[in-house]
């Protein structure tokens, strides 16, 4: 039996961070900064422009997910949102070698800069039909909430500060990004953080309802696994070891794996394939494994687990044909890192006044996600997931729905949380602490 080093290797890489996971029912916080800001006739047009922009922002959610944007495959959707933030008079718009959409908002100086996304790619893949329908009061179409809503919402934003010529102190950095979605492993915010060291604070809008606040990251390990043997006739070469009778014991084996449930922590054998007919002992088998947890630590602990329950199944077959010829080797396929920002944070803070003041009453809660805000939560920068207004459901499936309930909530959360965190020139100084290591 040979099992794969890079097993071994990789389940030791995480760092170890712990993330204390619970769902937090967010308190009452002062954050001074709000009451002017809220205060300044500026802010109450923007506010209005926002919700008279409602019936636009959603013609446009609607426009951007009849553009596909399969993984990888994002340029036609990226080339379209660069266009759009030009349009609405940012000056500084590019698209980066990974494939993002930045664009530079300067501050009046010495502030923070904030990154406020949200992500282009969508799950499905080429050639699926993405045209926008209506069914039973609500809009039906792929990708039509996520993240088609938070890029909306994104530029509903950018109108309004425009608009209004808001002057902020911090620089804001408008970016959509590439590679949220499963296989794209956040590619997009690997290289945003990779290429701007600078970044203070970080927000996607991603998700809907806006008193669902993200602040923990959920961290994902994923495998496939490949089990080799010799392969041979089911008669004749009766009593060699087999590759799916391998990764048969292997799925027994992690089916009785029982993780804790707080923090919690989930498995599952997503996919699996292999042998090439009924009456031959496989040569090969495949199958790919999704390990995720709020806490690194138990992410770790879940992963070494089932690396190991994967070695005994492999061992298991071997000894059940006294033979050496079953093999496995284990591929990472995606690693999110888990983090988490403190309740206490700035960046929290204000995104919970600022649900607050926008809804006049239902306070947001605090959850842990997988999102773009994983890679700046694992970095030890601020980060936050935020909603981008409306309702919907059927997630990553061709009948995802969207009502824009209330959807201006979303942008109209974006613009206190930013305003908060980035200062209002000459009315309140930035809440966002810039990051001393970076500067
Ligand atoms: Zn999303």
């Amino acid at each position: 039996m040979t099992l794969s080093r890079s097993i071994l290797a990789v389940a030791f890489v995480a760092v170890a961070q712990h993330a204390l996971v619970q769902q937090v029912r967010a308190q009452d916080v002062s954050m001074p900064e709000l009451d002017a800001i809220l205060a300044h006739p500026k802010v109450v047009n923007m506010l209005d422009d926002i919700k008279a922009d409602d019936e636009r922002t959603f013609a446009e959610q609607k426009r951007i997910t009849e553009i596909p944007a399969p993984p990888f495959k994002e340029k036609a959707r990226a080339e379209y949102y660069q266009k759009r933030m030009q349009e609405l008079g940012l000056k500084d718009v590019s698209i980066d070698a990974e494939g993002n959409v930045l664009a530079l908002r300067k501050g009046s100086g010495g502030g923070p800069k904030l990154v406020v996304s949200a992500h282009l790619d969508t799950v499905f893949p080429e050639g699926t039909d993405v045209t926008v329908k209506d069914k039973d009061g609500a809009i039906v179409a792929p990708g039509i909430g996520d993240d088609s809503r938070g890029l909306a919402a994104l530029l509903s934003l950018i109108k309004a500060m425009n608009e209004n010529q808001i002057a902020t102190v911090g620089d804001i950095l408008f970016v959509g990004t590439v590679g949220e979605e499963e296989l794209g492993n956040l590619r997009g915010v690997k290289a945003l953080f990779r290429d701007h060291t600078d970044i203070d604070g970080f927000i996607s809008i991603d998700g809907l309802g806006i008193t669902r606040v993200v602040n923990q990251a959920t961290g994902s390990h994923r495998y496939e696994f490949i089990f080799k043997g010799p392969g041979g006739h089911s008669f004749q070469e009766f009593g060699l070891p087999s590759a799916t009778h391998a990764m048969g014991r292997a799925i027994a084996k992690i089916a009785e794996l029982q993780p804790p449930s707080d923090p919690k922590t989930t498995f599952t054998v997503g996919t699996v394939t292999g042998g090439t007919s009924v009456n031959a002992i496989a040569a090969e088998a495949r199958m790919a494994v999704d390990m995720r947890s709020n806490s690194t630590d138990e992410l770790l602990k879940l992963e070494a687990r089932l690396l190991e329950l994967v070695k005994e199944a492999v061992a298991d077959e071997n000894a059940r044909w006294k033979s050496d010829k079953m093999s496995v080797e284990a591929k990472m396929i995606g690693d999110r890192p888990a983090g988490i920002v403190p309740m206490d944070s700035p960046i929290v803070k204000a995104t919970q006044r600022a649900v607050s003041a926008v809804t006049k009453g239902p306070r947001p809660t605090f959850a842990g996600s997988s999102t773009d805000s994983n890679i700046a939560m694992s970095l030890g920068i601020p980060a936050v997931t935020i909603g981008g207004g409306g309702e919907g459901g059927n997630w990553h499936s061709r009948n995802e729905w969207y009502k824009p309930t209330n959807a201006w909530y979303g942008p109209q959360n974006a613009l206190l949380t930013v305003l908060m965190l980035t200062g209002l020139d000459g009315v309140t100084k930035p809440a966002l602490p810039l990051r001393k290591a970076a500067k």
